[in-house]
């Protein structure tokens, strides 16, 4: 998602769901967060500081889990913060009453990130992220240059609809994890295409170094560039499509030279 959207993210929208003390819970969800680069993470740091400068309570054990979220100890609690899959693997359940809540926040295109300890849901806050301007534009000069377009996210797949149908994207697949996504690569290539993969995040270091090109956006982290073969450094998809151009016409002057 994040290579069509602009990465300006911020909360939309906090849902507290336990009787926790509504202040308490962020700071620790925050205090977590501020250990992942994930930029979803970056946001309800953000946030959470823009309403107190106290400094976030210590974490310990902090993990994070490519695709699905993090974990940290804070006051002795255990922490999780991340997909709703993240929270399951963890033992906590949601209820019906919070599915439902968490489908509304969803059907506004934002990316919902839950929150819980001690087996209990505390929290689901509401992201929003913008399509850049520029992306529509993007997967139409792709299109046109017969290539095929699909977007592989691990945002959940009523977001992922949402932000495909913005950049005109047809094929869609979410909630897929980073070895979901080597996968996809896989049954392209052995569909006998040839594939490109454009990321920018440490889930998607493993599908770009798969690909047969693997393109990072310059301000994705490290490891995706280190696995990908080109890197654009503006984050912007027309480079993208500009980097394919310029390939494609350096190997037609290679072969009228040649010839
Ligand atoms: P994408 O494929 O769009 O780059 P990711 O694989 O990075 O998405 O993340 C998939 C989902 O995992 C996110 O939508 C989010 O719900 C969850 N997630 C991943 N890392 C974090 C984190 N640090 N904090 C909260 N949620 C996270
Ligand atoms: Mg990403």
């Amino acid at each position: 998602t994040g290579t069509v959207t602009s990465g300006a993210m911020s909360v939309t929208d906090v849902q507290l769901l336990s009787d926790a003390d509504a202040t308490d819970a962020l700071r620790a969800i925050a205090a977590v967060e501020s250990s992942s680069e994930h930029p979803l993470a970056q946001a309800i740091v953000r946030h959470v500081l823009t309403s107190s400068q106290d400094q976030l309570p210590a974490v310990t054990d902090f993990h994070s889990t490519a695709g699905f979220g993090v974990s940290g100890v804070v006051a002795q609690h255990t922490v999780f913060v991340g997909t709703e899959r993240w929270l399951a693997q963890n033992h906590i359940e949601l209820s019906v009453a919070d599915l439902q809540i968490i489908a509304a926040q969803r059907a506004s295109g934002a990316s919902v990130i839950l929150a819980g300890w001690d087996d209990k849901l505390h929290a689901a806050i509401s992201i929003a992220d913008t399509v850049r301007p520029d992306s529509r534009e993007a997967v139409r000069q792709f299109t046109e240059r017969g290539l095929n377009v699909v977007l592989l996210t691990g945002d959940h797949i009523d977001v992922a609809r949402t932000v495909a149908a913005q950049v005109g994207i047809t094929e869609v697949q979410g909630g897929i994890t980073p070895e979901g996504k080597v996968a996809a690569v896989i049954e392209l290539q052995r569909a006998g295409r040839r594939v490109a993969m454009i990321g920018d995040g440490v889930n998607d270091a493993a599908a770009l170094a798969q690909a047969d090109l693997g393109i990072a956006m310059g301000t994705g982290t490290d490891v995706a560039i280190a696995a990908s073969d080109i890197t654009l450094m503006r984050a912007n998809l027309a480079a993208a499509v500009q980097a394919i151009q310029l390939s494609r016409h350096t190997l037609r002057t290679i072969h009228g030279n040649l010839f």
